[in-house]
């Protein structure tokens, strides 16, 4: 087995890396800082958890060791698609470079730039930021790119779904033509691959397994749900979402639940608070600061229950997660390996458990073909819109009530909130033996309705005035009505004579 002595680093670096705890280097780590060390180009695929951070801070750390910076010219440049990856690369480096002089800064939107802007003013060694950020920043004319020697790109299949592409290709074409550049993507679609042939000199190509393929550490399951009826589906995934928490039990230390939708995280969030569980949400929309609070007490073990966004909580490093929760199946297959990989980190063990309605099954067999493997199904603790449901909600109904309509916003509560839709649904149907009229005849009640509206479906045609509403189909004949019943009364002159086989018309009267 390698070891980190083995891999070239600055001694400084071995030093910090042995003081985080870190024996052996991991595939990602050992495939990609030879050739980084080299000054070769690197095209690592691999997911977060597989230790790609630090395969691209250990040896960038160790080449910048010679050298010093300049005012307004990063020697180095790392790329992250969001906020919270570039304020973790930037924490790699603060614990990996803590023995050595080199400077950073970071570069991201909704925090205060006076501190960072003096420090690029100065010169940074490092500066770590989003796309959008640093070309505002080089814009305004704040910063030159020339200088610098290396670029990360972190995440570039997360960029590519951000729609940052251009930028970085724009970045790209700022830097100097002889950097070296080190690219980290989980997958290589074609645009990425687009990139990398366009940017990226011969490249030491080093693909690791499939975290969610390799992770045997963690345990999956699908809870497939069908809901009592479509329009508590909502109502009833929070409250499975529940009960499938208070199944994992004192297992369940913390966890990350996943929703497919920013209005959905809050949503789930206020829900869970109100039924008293600790838990808070994250999302882009939030404010940075806001965001920050609630990443730092997650991470801290003071706060539960984090529920997020996919890009919000791309990539997150909480070494101590002991579960992770998809309340929605996620659309695209990727997205299902990076939520599964919050839990499960630095060989500890994780759960990941999966609620799919009938809506989102597709999504989970593309799931399973990229994972090459079917995620156990296992019962749900909810039975789907059976009596027992009805009869738990009613006996929390005033809990519950209350906690939803804490939770809900006014357009969630219109079709969730009347609880007295747990009432079995046959009490709202007819009753079994009253015949359903067919078609034509809705058609034709519902045509003769108009033509002599204001008339009542319920007045007989003698108080309605007789001729003129013989037409009506006769309620409670059945299909069969007798001819007489269909007969014209119109009196016959005596030009007219009866018809040998016709009843005389007076006679039915
Ligand atoms: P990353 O893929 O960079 O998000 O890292 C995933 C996790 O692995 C982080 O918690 C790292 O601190 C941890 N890690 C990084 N390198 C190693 C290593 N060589 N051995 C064990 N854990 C590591």
């Amino acid at each position: 087995m390698t070891t980190f002595a083995e891999l070239g680093l600055d001694p400084k670096v071995l030093s910090a890396v042995s003081d985080a705890g870190y024996t052996a280097p991991t595939p990602i780590q050992a495939g990609a800082i030879p050739p980084a060390l080299e000054g070769r180009d690197v095209l690592g695929i691999a997911q977060t958890g597989t230790g790609k951070t630090a395969s691209f801070v250990l040896p960038m750390i160790t080449l910048l060791g010679r050298g010093r910076a300049r005012a307004r010219m990063p020697r180095s440049l790392v790329l992250a698609p969001t906020r919270e990856l570039a304020a973790q690369c930037a924490e790699n480096f603060d614990i990996y470079a803590k023995k050595t002089k080199l400077t950073k800064a970071l570069l991201i939107g909704g925090v205060s730039f006076k501190e960072q802007d003096a420090l690029i003013d100065k010169g940074v060694d490092v500066l770590i930021a989003t796309p959008g950020r640093l070309l505002d920043h080089f814009e305004r004319g704040k910063l030159l790119l020339t200088g610098v020697q290396i670029m990360v790109v972190d995440e570039a299949d997360r960029m590519l779904d951000m729609g940052f592409i251009p930028d970085i290709e724009r970045i790209f074409q700022l830097t100097p033509f002889t950097r070296q550049t080190l690219f980290f993507s989980a997958t290589m679609a074609p645009e990425i691959e687009r990139v990398t042939n366009t940017f990226l000199s011969a490249p030491a190509k080093i693909e690791v397994a499939r975290r969610a393929s390799a992770a045997e550490n963690i345990e999956q399951a699908v809870i497939c749900y069908t809901a009592s009826r479509k329009d508590r589906q909502a109502k009833e995934k929070r409250e499975l979402l529940r009960a499938l928490i208070e199944r994992e039990g004192e297992g369940c230390k913390n966890a990350i639940i996943f929703c497919n939708r920013k209005t959905e995280v809050d949503i789930v969030a206020k829900s869970l608070k109100a039924h008293g569980y600790d838990a808070a949400p994250i999302h882009g929309d939030l404010d940075q600061s806001q965001r920050t609070r609630t990443l730092e007490s997650f991470r801290d073990g003071k706060l539960r229950f984090l529920i997020a966004s996919d890009v919000a909580a791309r990539g997150l490093d909480v070494p101590a997660v002991s579960h992770v929760f998809n309340y929605d199946v996620p659309s695209h297959a990727e997205d299902y390996v990076h939520r599964i990989g919050r839990t499960g980190r630095a060989g500890r063990d994780g759960k990941a458990l999966t609620i799919c309605v009938p809506y989102d099954e597709k999504w989970l067999t593309a799931i399973e073909d990229l994972v090459e493997k079917k995620i156990p199904r296992v019962e749900s603790p909810l039975k789907s819109g059976s009596e027992d449901r009805g009869n738990r909600s009613r006996r929390n109904k005033r809990h519950e009530g209350d906690a939803e309509a804490a939770a809900a916003p006014a357009v969630q509560a219109a079709p969730e909130s009347p609880e007295r839709s747990e009432e079995p649904r046959e009490s709202a149907r007819p009753p079994r033996n009253e015949r359903r009229p067919e078609r034509s005849e809705r058609t034709e009640r519902s045509e003769s309705q108009d033509r002599n509206k204001p008339q009542s479906r319920h007045q007989s045609p003698r108080r309605s005035g007789g001729r003129g509403h013989r037409d009506e189909p006769v309620v409670g004949m059945g299909d069969h009505m007798p001819a007489f019943l269909l007969r014209s009364f119109k009196p016959r002159t005596e030009a007219e004579p009866a018809a040998a086989d016709e009843p005389v018309e007076q006679n039915a009267e």
